[in-house]
């Protein structure tokens, strides 16, 4: 058997496509995968190999791979969160404009003074840059 059908096999076999599908796709070497070596194995493979990436792209929902093409342009899968997809119960985070400098804030409905802003991710500790990581409506919070 050649290498990708085996790696397919794996891949198929560990039951985790399609839902870790996309994080396979921008992942690297070899995570995420099952904890074995032999998956890391597999996983890389996929995602070095040309075909078997478009293999595992054919086999995620276009909104996934949507979804994770934003995700990986920000510093952490949490900012991604607090930005994009604020849970009630989390921290949401959006970036304004205060005269010529852009300030990443917590949004806090109701509260009009005591913003609080934020030079670093508290997930990451990244510095935040000074624009939206994507500049669009959904990327300024
Ligand atoms: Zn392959
Ligand atoms: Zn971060």
């Amino acid at each position: 058997m050649d290498t990708c059908l085996e790696v397919r096999n794996y891949i198929l076999d560990w039951g985790a496509i399609p839902h870790l599908a996309p994080m396979i796709i921008f992942g690297s070497d070899g995570y995420p995968n099952d904890g074995t070596s032999e998956g890391q194995k597999a996983v890389e493979h996929i995602q070095t190999c040309k075909k078997c990436k478009l293999w595992v792209r054919d086999l995620t929902q276009t909104e996934d791979i949507v979804r994770m093409e934003r995700l990986s342009r920000y510093c952490c899968p949490q900012m991604f969160v607090a930005v994009e997809e604020p849970k009630q119960e989390g921290l949401h985070l959006k970036i304004r404009q205060f005269r010529d400098e852009n300030l990443w804030m917590i949004d806090q409905p109701g509260r009009e003074i005591g913003f609080e802003f934020f030079g670093f991710c508290p997930w990451c500790g990244n510095k935040f840059p000074e624009r939206p990581f994507i500049d669009d409506d959904k990327g300024r919070g």
